[in-house]
């Protein structure tokens, strides 16, 4: 997108936003502060916002701390991502009542339409979003849930400037710069008077960009936003080295290492909710005490219980041990088989959100330092 679609707004101004897209009949949802976190839900306004806060994170540690500025997006990612409103914990897929008769009736749930827009969305989020549009639309099977909140989104990023502990974009390049799959991308800049670059993705963002309370973008404001991303890029809180671990896992499927991580893992599956790549769920079917009702629910699972490998005579994966291979080795290496690329965008949740403080990318690092050499596989 050309310079021209760029333009410096103050933080006031993010208020319009809010606003305009509120005007547009989206329903706008964002960072706000709740139980003691940086979540994603509706806003009101931008006052909503975690103005002045910050997250400091490291393995199964999480707090907010007050910042000595006014940054609206001055803190990394939280426990909630996008998934939840693209592909939400619980949806209903049909019901089911009697009929004149006594005959059942079923009827599939109607399409939630109400258009979304995310405002801060960050680059590694953009990456998973991109995921999960292949895992749920990009194939034969299209998931009619998904393709409807999908359809139509509209993505405001913000370009990282402050990288959280567990953060590794840089090593999946997946960040910290927003690079393509938004209508607008915000860089908030700190230096001098603060301010916001809003630079334009698409068509429709360049049209809301024009009804904003706008100044030119300058040389220094893009120089100003390109180190200011750059310096997060120099920050980050972790790295993995990713470009051979497809082969690497498929190599050391029986390393120690899988029995070090079962005796620290619980099994709870907080790393894959957490996750915004993870997709994996099943069905739960519910009747009314009357018996005149009865519907049919998808809701988030996860690969760490022992019934979601369960098939006719009992579970595939009943350790621990097997648990935890088949996440990590799905995520980082058969994905690419599956999808076309990792499931991992380096986002770091499933780090700082394990009750045990497990670290993926300490788990790699230790099987590529003491396991077999990858040899490639077919
Ligand atoms: S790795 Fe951590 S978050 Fe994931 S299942 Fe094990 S204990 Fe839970
Ligand atoms: S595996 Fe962990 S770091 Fe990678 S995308 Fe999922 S939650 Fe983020």
């Amino acid at each position: 997108m050309a310079q021209s679609h760029a333009a410096v707004i103050s933080p006031e101004a993010l208020d319009d936003l809010v606003e305009a897209l509120r005007a547009r009949g989206y329903r706008v949802l964002g960072p706000t502060i709740r139980d003691g976190a940086i979540v994603y839900d509706e806003l009101e306004s931008a006052d909503d916002l975690p103005t002045g806060w910050t997250d400091r994170q490291e393995a199964g540690t999480y707090r907010l701390e007050r910042r000595d500025d006014r940054a609206r997006f001055g803190y990394a990612v939280g426990p909630h991502s996008w998934k939840r409103y693209l592909f939400p914990p619980r949806v209903r897929l049909w019901r089911a009542s009697r009929g004149d008769g006594g005959a059942p009736v079923v009827e599939e749930e109607p399409l939630d339409e109400t258009p979304l827009a995310f405002l801060g969305v960050r680059s590694c989020e953009l990456h998973a979003i991109e995921i999960q549009d292949r895992v749920f639309v990009g194939g034969a099977h299209v998931d009619r849930d998904y393709a409807a909140r999908r359809d139509g989104a509209f993505l405001v990023a913000a370009n990282c400037y402050e990288p959280g502990g567990t953060c590794f974009c840089t090593s999946m390049g997946t960040g910290p710069k927003a690079e393509a799959g938004y209508d607008l991308a915000l860089t908030e800049l700190l230096d001098g008077e603060h301010r916001l670059l809003v630079e334009a993705g698409s068509e429709r963002g360049a049209e809301l960009l024009a009804e904003l309370p706008a100044s030119e973008a300058t040389a220094a404001d893009h120089a100003a936003a390109a180190a200011a991303v750059e310096s997060a890029a120099g920050r980050m809180g972790r790295t993995m080295e990713a470009g051979d671990l497809r082969d690497l896992l498929a190599a050391n499927l029986e390393h120690p290492r899988w029995d070090d991580v079962a005796e620290r893992c619980l099994t709870c599956g907080n790393c894959t909710l957490v996750c915004p790549t993870c997709f994996c769920t099943a069905v739960e079917d519910e009747t009314d005490l009357t018996g005149g009702e009865a519907g049919r629910f998808r809701v988030w699972d996860t690969c760490f219980s022992v019934d979601y490998s369960y098939i006719h005579g009992g579970a595939i994966r009943p350790t621990g041990r097997s648990r935890y291979r088949q996440w990590m080795t799905h995520k980082l290496g058969t994905w690419h088989d599956q999808f076309g690329s990792s499931g991992c965008v380096g986002c770091g949740r499933c780090i700082t959100w394990c009750p045990v403080g497990i670290d993926i990318t300490e788990e790699v690092a230790a099987i590529r330092a003491t396991g077999e050499v990858e040899h490639g596989h077919a």
